[in-house]
């Protein structure tokens, strides 16, 4: 694709429902400039489209038309026809043909649609912390979990592209409900929201707690509490990682990558989850599997998806 304008301005964009991100690449990958617009994600499609306009105009040069553009979304995607399906974080998106409408708004410049984890496992894979790896599982654990697999230095994007959901890999049978209407996925016992379920439930069984203190529960709160020594918020990180070195051992013994690299706002509760997880994985995947795969945090931090965005007009 990169080929048909090999030295033109690259556009990389991760659409999210709060934030739309973008950045302007040289032909070589590296990073020019940035820009930020609030994502009306919920208004209407005209509203995210203009957003999305706004937020890549701002980075091209006066009437300059980019090589390429590359756009991260969360969801189910059909690719070919460069629609969103569905996506949580933008309802209002559902069904539209974000594709037609933005390259005719943009003069005709070639354009990809992305999974956002599936671009931000490109952005790692490439440019961040997994670029001395041929294979890596890229987890991002935030509000959702989300998960993407490159293989043979290729993105696994699978037969229907919805590969990488390893956010609804079953964990526990029968367990807590998730947000897919699936039991005892990855996601309903690991996530931001799951652990924000789970600290409630504590809250309202032991409203002397300090859990129930807490004047907003949110997993940092929940970090505070646990490295505070409090017994309740430690148990509830220990079982989240628990859960979590549950789905690392299915993927190493599974695919057996060289890397599995983990990204979003829960890696910085460290050694509260990673800890109970290390020993999950360490008794539960085989040896060979876990002694060739190295867990290492992410490196490009929230501009992972933009970078990967770009990837497919660069290789
Ligand atoms: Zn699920």
């Amino acid at each position: 694709m990169g080929a048909e304008r090999p030295d033109g301005i690259l556009l990389g964009l991760d659409l999210g429902g709060t934030q739309v991100k973008a950045a302007r690449f040289s032909p070589s990958g590296e990073r020019e400039a940035v820009a930020r617009v609030d994502s009306p994600s919920h208004e209407s499609p005209e509203a995210v489209l203009g957003a999305v306009l706004a937020a890549l105009r701002a980075l091209l040069p006066g009437g300059a038309s980019p090589a390429g553009v590359g756009i991260g979304v969360a969801g189910v995607l059909d690719l070919k026809e460069g629609r969103i399906i569905e996506s949580p974080n933008l309802p209002v998106l559902s069904g539209f043909p974000l594709r037609e409408r933005l390259q005719s708004a943009l003069g005709g410049a070639p354009l990809r649609l992305l999974n956002d984890a599936n671009a931000a496992a490109l952005g790692e894979f490439h440019a961040g912390a997994g670029r001395p790896f041929e294979s890596m599982v890229l987890l991002t654990l935030g509000t959702g979990i989300g998960g993407a697999i490159v293989l043979g230095g290729k993105l696994w994007e699978g037969a229907a592209g919805i590969a990488g959901e390893a956010g609804h890999m079953c964990v526990q049978a029968g367990g807590p409900e998730c947000t897919c209407g699936a039991r005892g996925c990855l996601e309903a016992c690991v996530s931001g929201w799951a652990l924000t379920r789970d600290a409630r439930a504590a809250a309202a069984r032991n409203p002397a707690s300090a859990i129930a203190s807490l004047a907003e529960i949110t997993p940092k709160r929940l970090a505070d509490l646990a490295l505070g020594g409090d017994a309740e918020a430690r148990a509830l990180w220990e079982r989240a990682g628990e859960m979590l070195g549950t789905g690392i051992a299915s993927l190493m013994n599974l695919l057996n990558p060289e890397a599995i690299v983990l990204a979003g706002g829960l890696v910085q509760a460290g050694d509260l989850l990673l800890g109970p997880a290390r020993r999950a994985w360490e008794r539960q995947a085989f040896e060979r599997a876990r002694a060739s795969a190295q867990v290492l945090p992410a490196a490009l931090g929230e501009w992972a998806g933009v970078r990967g965005a770009v990837q497919p007009f660069l290789s």
